[in-house]
């Protein structure tokens, strides 16, 4: 961690000497892992170098839920209320919200497309799995509140004849879908913030949304693994 700290404070050396990027944001990474005290050790670190905004890292690395939100709580508490904070590789739908509620602005994550690949596509009652059966005959899209390409144009039922069928534009579509999904989330988020309401905004999304339990993300991170050969 202290080997961290050093090499921050030369990257914001030399970015800040350098000239060569003007307008471009240089955010400082809060480490300590699981322990508390080196999370505050860590923040206190790098928040006293002036960078662009803040994220907080070494998380979202396989810790169950309860320290995931309870260090993102932790640290964000202690950032500058004037600069950015960014959650680093982060989240479902519901790490999002439960991310934003601790104070954070920014995430980056490659779930969204990595479980469209394997058929799970997001939707407001939770993440459902395209290729069972069920969506065979379901011939409005996957998502009815979904404005996105693959909601506007196909069907569920399509959809998941193209996954059966082990067609990439299956793949695809899921993705499009998903990605939307969290961006429109992030919109809804946005603008609950400004008109005042994201406690009962979020207190009605998590409600409804049903998260993945923990079986269900260990058998698709498995598939995940096989299919790529690890
Ligand atoms: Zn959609």
């Amino acid at each position: 961690m202290e080997r961290t700290h050093r090499w921050a404070a030369q990257c914001h050396r030399v970015h800040r000497d350098s000239g060569a990027w003007p307008g471009r944001a240089l955010f400082g990474i809060v480490q300590g892992g699981t322990f508390s005290h080196l999370r505050d050790e860590s923040t206190q670190a790098i928040t006293a170098i002036p960078f662009d905004g803040y994220a907080v890292g070494g998380l979202a690395v396989g810790e169950d839920k309860e320290q995931l939100y309870g260090f993102t709580g932790q640290v964000a508490a202690q950032l500058p209320q004037d600069k950015p904070r960014y959650l680093m590789g982060v989240g479902s739908p519901e790490d999002l919200v439960e991310g934003v509620a601790r104070g954070i602005d920014m995430f980056d994550c490659a779930l969204p497309t990595r479980v469209a690949r394997n058929g799970a596509m997001f939707t407001p009652d939770g993440r459902v799995d395209v290729t069972k059966r069920r969506f065979a005959e379901q011939h409005g899209p996957v998502d009815e509140e979904c404005d996105c390409y693959a909601c506007a144009n196909y069907s569920a039922a399509y959809v998941h004849h193209l996954f059966r069928a082990k067609e990439i534009l299956g793949l695809r579509l899921a993705s499009t879908h998903n990605l939307r999904f969290v961006l429109r989330l992030m919109e809804r988020i946005r603008e609950a913030i400004l008109e005042e309401r994201f406690t009962s905004f979020s207190r009605e999304f998590l409600d409804r949304y049903r998260p993945t339990d923990e079986t269900a993300r260990q058998e698709q991170k498995l598939r995940w693994l096989q299919e790529r050969g690890t």
